[in-house]
């Protein structure tokens, strides 16, 4: 599926490398708007739902994409987040996927790679706003939580909540194999789609928040259990 309306915002203050990803992204049939500065783009983001993917470089001027991203998610702005990191290192792709980004690409990168995440990233929210394809488990159920993978509604409680794309692909994962123990390793190729990464902490870090969100007692895990050696478990009652 194209998405021919698509809107991207592409935060990239290198004028030459800006301009070269506008047009060939244009050239795809997206719209595409360039922010040179991070306080240029928080100001566009100002209406979040103006976009449907946002491309971010980690280094900018005034503020680190990776700070941009945090800030944004702490306000509520779950625009998707592609990452532009300037290093290969691991750290830095944890320090994204931390900050609230849903995918990273490396630079340098092919442009092919790039559209390629583009086209998957649109896929993946139109699939879970309630694209074309069917799919099973558009509502999910445990405990005080209630989700619709179609409208991204996430209540716990009655309480309206939100969540980044990524916590929903780990949150629709685990709903996919209730009572399964899932490996970390699994978890990273499935849903961070990370083969052979030797850190695992971020999977870690990830339950962390899932329980903070939906745990009635976080410490005393009932939904998301930790089973020693293996991996977690969704239990959903
Ligand atoms: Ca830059």
């Amino acid at each position: 599926m194209k998405s021919m309306s698509a809107r991207l915002l592409v935060v990239e203050d290198e004028a030459h490398l800006a301009a070269g990803l506008k047009l060939n992204l244009e050239l795809e049939g997206y719209q595409v708007e360039v922010a040179t500065t991070a306080r240029e783009a928080a100001a566009r983001l100002l209406d979040p739902d103006r976009w449907d993917t946002l491309v971010l470089d980690v280094m900018l001027p005034d503020l680190d994409g990776f700070e941009l991203c945090r800030r944004l998610r702490e306000a509520g702005t779950f625009v998707p987040v592609i990452m532009l990191t300037a290093r290969s290192a691991a750290q830095d792709r944890v320090t994204g996927l931390e900050a609230g980004a849903d995918d990273y690409l490396v630079k340098p990168f092919e442009l092919g790679e790039l559209l390629a995440r583009v086209r998957s990233m649109l896929r993946r929210r139109a699939w879970e706003t309630g694209g074309e394809r069917a799919r099973p488990a558009a509502l999910l159920e445990f405990g005080r939580v209630q989700v619709n993978f179609d409208s991204h509604e996430v209540r716990v409680a009655g309480v309206m909540t939100k969540l980044t794309q990524l916590e929903l692909d780990l949150l629709r994962y685990f709903s996919l194999h209730p009572g399964r123990v899932l490996a970390r390793e699994e978890l990273l190729e499935k849903v961070w789609k990370l083969r052979n990464y030797p850190n695992t902490r971020t999977v870690d870090n990830f339950l962390g928040r899932l329980r903070r969100r939906f745990e009635e007692d976080p410490q005393q895990p009932h939904h998301f259990v930790s089973v020693r050696g293996a991996g977690y478990k969704f239990v959903p009652d």
